[in-house]
């Protein structure tokens, strides 16, 4: 007998003792255990090739709209350093362990981009208010804007 087959066994055989059980409803629930044990088992069998898998590509747990964990297959937006920690790791010994680069973002490709976008802008703002502040100019509204430009072309008329 298979492992599965005799776990099935034990359980339906319990089963029947605990309760009132005729060769129909024992047949139906031998069926339906057994289907469910082999679930679990196939179940764990694909997550822990499918861990193995992804563990000789590193990089490929980083995709356009998700990245998964490397230790526990669970998909994320971006790796947490809290749920790093639950696995022991910090996010540097995540990235040595699995062969990344110092730099890598452990965050979905759209995150990235998104979080890189934001952090161009923000930086550009601040330096156009440095700039703003050194050269004393307070921010104008668009219609001097404007005319400061008119100015400009004039000047390069003349
Ligand atoms: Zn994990």
């Amino acid at each position: 007998m298979s492992d599965l087959v005799s776990q099935t066994a034990l359980i339906v055989a319990s089963q029947a003792s605990a309760q009132e059980m005729d060769a129909g409803d024992i047949v139906d629930s031998i069926r339906v255990v057994h289907a469910a044990l082999m679930a679990c088992e196939t179940g764990r069998e694909t997550q822990e090739a499918f861990l193995e898998r992804l563990g000789e590509t590193p990089m490929a747990s980083i995709k356009k709209d998700e990245i998964i964990c490397l230790e526990c297959g669970q998909p994320f937006k971006l790796l947490a350093n809290r749920h790093l920690a639950l696995h022991g790791l910090t996010p540097s010994q995540y990235k040595a362990k699995w062969r990344m680069r110092k730099g890598t973002p452990l965050s979905c490709i759209d995150l990235t981009k998104k979080r890189r976008a934001y952090a161009k802008k923000a930086e550009m703002g601040w330096a156009l208010e440095r700039y703003r502040k050194v050269n004393g100019i307070k921010a104008k509204p668009k219609a001097v804007t404007t005319a400061a430009k008119k100015k400009h072309a004039k000047k390069k008329h003349a």
